[in-house]
C-alpha cells in the first residue's frame, strides 16, 4: 500500500506534526494556561472544559491509527496534555504502545512531573521527548534529565515556556479575515487529536476554552472530523471543503491571536501554592 506524509496528503507547504491532547489534568498551575489546565475542576462551574477531567481513551487513539493507516506514520506524533505524565501510568503506556504498534513515530512533551515513573523499555519507544520548563518546575526538569541520560537513547529537546498570553483578552477581536486563516502556518500543520475529535490546529482547543464553547466540537463531528468516521481519511484529504466554515470565520478570523493586528502582552508564569512539581516515587525499572 502506498504511504503518504501528512504534508503530501493535505497538500500544504509545511511539514505536519500531530498533537495528541490526551488530558486536561496538570500538576502545575501556570498563569493563563492556554487550555485552562491551571484551574480547578468544578462539576457545575461555568467553564465547560473544567467540569471534569478528560482522559483520552486508548481505543480512540487506536481508531485514529487504523482509519488513517498509510498516512503520516513517519510524521511526529506528540503526546501532550495538560500534563501527560500526571495520568495513571498504565494509561500513558497504553498510548505509547498503541501508537508504536501502528508504526507511528511517537514523542511527548512533559514538564517532567512523573517522567521517572516510565519504565525505560517504554521510554525507548519514544522518538523524542520535549522537556518543557515553565520556570517553576526546575527540580523536575533536572531529575528527568538525569534519568534520561541514564536510560534513554532518543532525542531530548529542552524547551522553556516562561510566559503565556491571556487568550481570553484576545478573543472576539474581529480584526482578521478568512484569507489570513487559510494562510496560517499552523492550519493543518499542527493537526490535533482531542480524542475522539480531530481539530484543525493546535490552537483550536485553547480557543474553545477562551470562548467557553464546545459548539465547534459538534460542528467538527457533524462534518466527519472524528475517529468514529470510517471515511475520516477522505474527510481530512478534502479539508478545504469539509472544514466547518465557522472555524475559519469565528475562531481564526474573529478570535485567534494569530489574526489580531495589535501585539499581545505576555505574562510571566508564577509559582502556585498547589503546584506539585516532582512525583516522589521509586524510580521505574524495565516493565
Ligand atoms: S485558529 Fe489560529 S492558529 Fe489555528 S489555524 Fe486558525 S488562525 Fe491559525
Amino acid at each position: 500500500m502506498s504511504s503518504y506524509s501528512f504534508r503530501q496528503f493535505f497538500d500544504v507547504p509545511q511539514e505536519v506534526s500531530v498533537r495528541i491532547n490526551a488530558t486536561n489534568i496538570c500538576n502545575i498551575h501556570c498563569t493563563h494556561c492556554d487550555n485552562d489546565a491551571h484551574l480547578p475542576f468544578s462539576k457545575n462551574g461555568d467553564l465547560i472544559f473544567r467540569r471534569k477531567a478528560l482522559i483520552a481513551d486508548v481505543a480512540d487513539i487506536e481508531k485514529f491509527c487504523r482509519v488513517m493507516d498509510g498516512v503520516g506514520q513517519e510524521d511526529p506524533h506528540l503526546l501532550t496534555g495538560g500534563e501527560i505524565t500526571a495520568l495513571p501510568l498504565p494509561t500513558l503506556i497504553g498510548y505509547i504502545d498503541v501508537l508504536f504498534r501502528h508504526g507511528r513515530k511517537v514523542g511527548m512533551r512533559t514538564n517532567g512531573y512523573n517522567l521517572r515513573g516510565i519504565p525505560p523499555d517504554k521510554l525507548n519507544l519514544l522518538d523524542r521527548i520535549y522537556l518543557n520548563s515553565h520556570g517553576v518546575n526546575e527540580e523536575a526538569i533536572s531529575a528527568s534529565q538525569d534519568y534520561l541520560n541514564e536510560h534513554y537513547r532518543g532525542r531530548v529537546i529542552p524547551e522553556a515556556t516562561l510566559q503565556h498570553r491571556d487568550l481570553k483578552s484576545v478573543v472576539r477581536h474581529g480584526e482578521g479575515t478568512v484569507e489570513q486563516a487559510l494562510a496560517c502556518d499552523l492550519l493543518l500543520t499542527t493537526l490535533t487529536l482531542l480524542p475522539p475529535v480531530v481539530l484543525p490546529c493546535c490552537n483550536t482547543w485553547a480557543l474553545m476554552n477562551s470562548l467557553n464553547t464546545d459548539a465547534l466540537m459538534g460542528a467538527l463531528v457533524e462534518a466527519g472530523w472524528t475517529v468514529n468516521n470510517p471515511a475520516l481519511k477522505d474527510t481530512l484529504r478534502n479539508w478545504r471543503q469539509t472544514l466547518p466554515r465557522e472555524f475559519l470565520e469565528y475562531f481564526c478570523a474573529d478570535s485567534c491571536y494569530k489574526t489580531r493586528s495589535t501585539p499581545i502582552p505576555l505574562y510571566p508564569i508564577e509559582p502556585h501554592p498547589r503546584d506539585r512539581v516532582l512525583k516522589r516515587i521509586p524510580i521505574a525499572r524495565e516493565s
